[in-house]
């Protein structure tokens, strides 16, 4: 039994809102890191929210070992099985009209 090997992923919580959070270092030769909302969006949610800005991220749980996000920019499975994940946005800070 050796060390754990180094993790590039990370379910963590923002810094900012407190959310909890995915972290991963994402790409090969311009590594990105990412970080995506946890909560699985349904196909109407991806529509709204994809955009220039925002990116939908594919979430592969697999059976054992760390899960991964992978981009859905290009064509992807209508059917895919696999939860889609928005990157992460803060949400906006609410005017404390509350009292
Ligand atoms: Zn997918
Ligand atoms: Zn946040």
């Amino acid at each position: 039994m050796g060390r754990p090997r180094t993790a590039s992923t990370v379910t963590t919580k923002c810094p900012s809102c407190g959310a909890p959070v995915h972290r991963e270092l994402v790409g090969h030769t311009a590594a990105l890191m990412v970080t995506a909302d946890l909560t699985p969006l349904t196909t109407e949610q991806q529509a709204s929210i994809r955009g220039p800005n925002r990116l939908i991220w594919c979430y592969r749980q697999p059976t054992w070992g760390t899960p991964r996000l992978t981009w859905t920019g290009h064509w992807h499975p209508p059917d895919c099985p696999h939860h889609h994940v928005a990157e992460h946005q803060c949400p906006p800070a609410e005017p404390t009209t509350l009292f």
